[in-house]
């Protein structure tokens, strides 16, 4: 207890903030204009903006997930995408072989068997190219 800190920190760090209405960037009471959108900073109350402060600070939570997300390894991403091609290839063209040879062979169980296959290879190639 020799030396108190100067500065106490609060326990609801959120206190120091202000939500720009505009743009729900949360700017340090000590700014007068948003530093994300420029909007003048009015400190307001009343139901109305208690809603629409919950609402851009749900919106900024999702905004941040958001770019997390974006911010996977590319390539990881890239070789992910590449095994399910090449997934996706091999079901599709051993369903075709084995579609062949079930015709040849006059086989159903063969027949369903790479039906099956080619299904799940399109399935695999077209999440694939649909997906983000
Ligand atoms: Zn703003």
């Amino acid at each position: 207890m020799d030396e108190p800190s100067k500065e106490q920190v609060p326990l609801n760090k959120r206190e120091d903030f202000t939500l720009c209405l505009s743009c729900g960037f949360p700017n340090h009471n000590s700014v007068a204009r948003c530093m994300y959108c420029n909007t003048n900073l009015t400190k307001s109350t009343g139901l109305f903006s208690w809603f629409r402060q919950t609402f851009l600070i749900l919106k900024w939570r999702w905004e941040l997930k958001k770019e997390r997300s974006k911010d996977e390894n590319p390539l990881l991403l890239f070789s992910k995408k590449l095994g399910y091609l090449i997934l996706g290839m091999g079901f599709s063209g051993l369903g075709c072989y084995l579609f062949i040879d079930s015709i040849s062979k006059n086989s159903f169980s063969t027949a369903i068997i790479s039906i099956l296959l080619l299904l799940y290879g399109f399935f695999t190639l077209k999440n694939l190219f649909s997906g983000k």
